[in-house]
């Protein structure tokens, strides 16, 4: 898939220092393994539709700031991330609005990567449709079920069966075990399974957390003619097979917003290491979820700040970014409709800030040292942010060095 024309990153004097990561999956703070000296990074992607809200937009931004770490540690990196351009939630949005499934999906993906370009996110090298890989995928889920790892359910309205991942024979037998990514107990696995796509009620499946795999065709439902039958690809083993078709197996980091930990990031990796014996990904890093009017910000609610409105309504994409940059990227938190106005204010703070003459200034590259210091220890951005907002309260020594570091590292336009 196309992408999007990349942002200017200045060149900082120095170097930075690889980011310390929070890893859902032990509970730590970690340095992830940088194979060959590149970071690789797999993000998943959106579901094309309501795309780009705040709560993406945040989740997004938060790895575009880890990359801007890593660049600035002298790391080159290698970004992959999917479309879900066939899902229920797309297929349901579609059937209800009248609209074929696949012009939703257009207009959203170019919606996002209209927004995505606007806000100055590093695109991703390997930007990939489920669509484009589901011969690789069905060919994924036939090995699956080779190694023993995959069962068919029969269907009653389809004319062929729906095949499911044994989760209990792949925790006993692969190298992946339930609860690798996910530290949660079972009651709650079985709660997330519902809410988040999976169907712990299904009758005819071996455990009730089994996700499904491939889903054979029904009537009005898109379907391909592949190696496991006609059908489509289940959520998980989509993102199983583009990542590790980009960026090989055991890669940097697995990244995406809170509510993917689990199901989808746990049988994510469980996929691949069923079929690789290697472990996805060195480490999983979640971005918290954003609420507005007092609820978390879904789909299903409505309660949805779009990136496109507030920028079509004139917001500056840089106050957007600090907006958002204000809160630590794990934090959960409540966007209110002032928020764009309080980062409004110190953008244009900062700005004077940077022609402040001053008898006293506060040396930059001090600036930039904090600056450095912070955004490697778990790309603490709020620390980021008050060190500034101190600095160009008192003026800089040097006003050029911190609109690029800013740029470089925040992707904010001083
Ligand atoms: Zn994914």
């Amino acid at each position: 898939m196309r992408t999007w024309t990349p942002p200017e990153i200045p060149e900082l004097p120095g170097q930075g220092v690889a980011p310390k990561l929070f890893n859902t999956a032990t509970g730590r703070l970690e340095h992830p393994a940088i194979p060959e000296g590149k970071a690789l990074l797999y993000v998943c992607g959106i579901t094309p539709y309501d795309a780009t809200h705040l709560g993406h937009a945040f989740t997004y931004l938060t790895f575009d700031i880890m990359q801007r770490a890593w660049r600035d540690a002298g790391i080159e990196t290698v970004y992959a991330q999917n479309i879900t351009d066939v899902d229920d939630p797309l297929l349901e949005r579609a059937n209800d609005t009248g609209v074929d499934w696949r012009a939703l999906a257009d207009e959203q993906i170019g919606l996002f990567r209209s927004d995505m370009f606007r806000m100055g996110m590093l695109p991703p090298e390997h930007y990939v449709a489920v669509t484009e890989q589901i011969d690789e995928i069905a060919d994924a889920v036939r090995e699956l079920r080779e190694l023993g790892y995959a069962y068919s359910v029969p269907t009653d309205d389809a004319e062929g069966d729906d095949i499911y991942f044994d989760t209990e024979g792949a925790s006993r037998d692969s190298e992946w075990r339930l609860g690798d990514v996910a530290p949660y107990d079972r009651e709650l696995m079985l709660r997330l399974s519902a809410e988040r796509g999976g169907d712990p009620e299904r009758t005819g499946k071996r455990g009730a957390l089994d996700p499904l795999l491939w889903r054979a065709a029904r009537a009005g439902e898109p379907s391909w003619e592949t190696s496991v039958g006609v059908g489509r690809p289940g959520w998980h083993v989509e993102c199983s097979v583009i990542a590790r078709g980009a960026l090989g197996g055991a890669f940097t980091v697995q990244g995406g917003g809170s509510d993917l930990v689990f199901p989808h990031h746990e049988f994510t990796a469980a996929h691949a290491t069923a079929l690789s014996g290697t472990p996805l990904a060195h480490a999983y890093c979640h971005a918290g979820l954003v609420s507005y009017q007092g609820h978390k910000m879904s789909k299903s609610r409505g309660n949805l700040v779009f990136v496109s409105r507030l920028l079509d309504g004139g917001a500056d994409p840089s106050a957007i970014r600090l907006g958002l940059l204000a809160h630590h990227y794990r934090s959960e938190w409540e966007w209110y409709d002032g928020d764009l106005e309080t980062a409004r204010r110190r953008l244009e703070a900062w700005r004077e800030g940077l022609t402040r003459q001053s008898d006293e200034p506060v040396a930059a590259a001090a600036v930039l040292r904090q600056l450095r210091s912070a955004i490697a220890n778990d790309l603490d951005t709020p620390v980021m942010l008050a060190t500034l907002d101190a600095a160009l309260d008192r003026g800089v020594d040097s006003p050029g060095l911190i609109a690029d570091a800013v740029l470089a590292l925040l992707g904010v336009q001083l």
